[in-house]
């Protein structure tokens, strides 16, 4: 137990450092030094570190620097949307090898299961060779799912009751599954390598065709009970609004999201092109005012509703991500008025809210980083 805890300690100081000799995670643990090599040694046995050749001396022989071996395997990250499904092929550090995408619009579980085991097998395929391979898969789900891997309701999906990991196990049943709420993992991904990094309490907010709240107080997911915190698209922003597929009136994803946009749109003369998130895009960068005019009113709804978060949590950071974050450009500015005027000063001065540096791919991200840090959690107590 000491040793898995040790080896723990060491593997995450080399990957946090990037490049670091022996005696300095000696001193930088705590750890002894003769415990270190010993250690050290193991993990080189393993294929996760290796050495880099000599660094800086201090006065003394130069040291041999230590780097993690973030190609020793490869993970898949899933971004299951609900109009599109990301996958995504990265190594042990994040760094995107190769990606597939597929729409899915109109398609049910049963056709969307077999097309989510296709895109794994195109994108394992692309794998480079490596001592371990493919060693996790992590799927987010636009929905709540519980610690089975089981999606229980995700009203855009239409799905209740899928029992999505078992599923995906019949066809890969050595291989670790991990299942969970998008917004959760795209949080992940924003505290593992976006603009989430320095804060301990982050906000996560994707905004799909539905919207969800990811949500990390003091460093770690918030899941709330059963697991189904976040379900910030079901807030109510109008009283007396529209009916909602959840069964909520004047649900706040009906006024600030993909779905909004797609029903403002209708009324909207596009020259020729169908009434997709991109089209809309294309329209606003030609400056086609309606188009503008439908954006900013978004961003004015998206400001609503972040500025209860605002005020609700109290957080560090609230980041606007997922695919609705493409149109930045024209949501940002009555967003951040909209958070000015509504949320409470004190908490304004305290909060930052930016849009996603991650593209579209924070939910696959963090799908991909739950693989790998179950698999170097595995490793580690491996080498007892
Ligand atoms: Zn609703």
């Amino acid at each position: 137990m000491v040793k898995e805890i040790n080896t723990s300690i060491v593997m995450d100081t080399i990957i946090r450092y990037h490049s670091i000799s022996r005696a300095r995670i000696s001193e930088i643990t705590g750890l002894n030094k003769g415990t270190v090599s010993s250690l050290v040694s193991e993990l080189i046995i393993q294929h996760l570190v290796f050495e880099t050749g000599a660094g800086e001396s201090s006065g003394g022989r130069k040291p041999v620097m230590l780097q993690f071996n973030g190609d020793a395997g490869y993970v898949i990250g899933i971004d299951l949307g609900v109009n599109y499904v990301l996958t995504i092929l990265t190594n042990l550090q994040g760094m995107i090898i190769c990606e597939h995408q597929e729409d899915i619009i109109g398609l049910n579980s049963q056709e969307i299961i077999p097309l989510l085991v296709r895109s794994i097998g195109i994108i394992s395929s692309q794998a480079p060779s490596s001592p371990y391979g493919i060693v996790g898969i992590g799927i987010g789900v636009p929905g709540m799912v519980n610690a089975e891997g089981t999606v229980l309701f995700a009203p855009n999906l239409g799905w209740t009751h899928v029992d999505l990991r078992a599923a995906i196990q019949l066809n890969y049943s050595e291989m670790p599954i991990f299942v969970d709420n998008e917004a959760n993992m795209g949080a992940i991904g924003e505290k593992q390598y976006g603009l989430g990094k320095e804060v301990a309490n982050l906000i996560y907010i994707s905004v799909g065709v539905g919207i969800g709240a990811g949500i990390i107080l003091r460093n770690e997911v918030f899941r709330g009970t059963g697991g189904y915190s976040g379900e910030t698209g079901h807030m109510t922003i109008d009283a007396n609004g529209r009916l909602c597929r959840c069964g909520n009136r004047g649900c706040w994803e009906l006024y600030a999201s993909e779905q909004a946009l797609t029903d403002m749109g209708k009324s909207i003369q596009l020259d020729g092109t169908i009434g997709t998130l991109e089209s809309y895009v294309a329209s606003a960068e030609k400056g086609q005012g309606s188009v503008i005019e439908a954006f900013e009113k978004i961003g004015h709804y998206l400001g609503i509703g972040v500025a209860n978060i605002m005020n609700i949590f109290n957080p560090d950071l609230i980041i606007i991500g997922n695919r609705l974050a493409k149109a930045e450009r024209w949501l940002s500015r009555p967003l951040q008025e909209t958070v000015d005027q509504r949320a409470l000063p004190i908490q304004r001065q305290s909060a930052a809210v930016q849009f996603s540096s991650l593209s579209s791919h924070s939910t696959a991200l963090g799908a991909s980083f739950m693989a790998v840090s179950a698999f170097l959690q595995k490793s580690t107590s491996r080498s007892l």
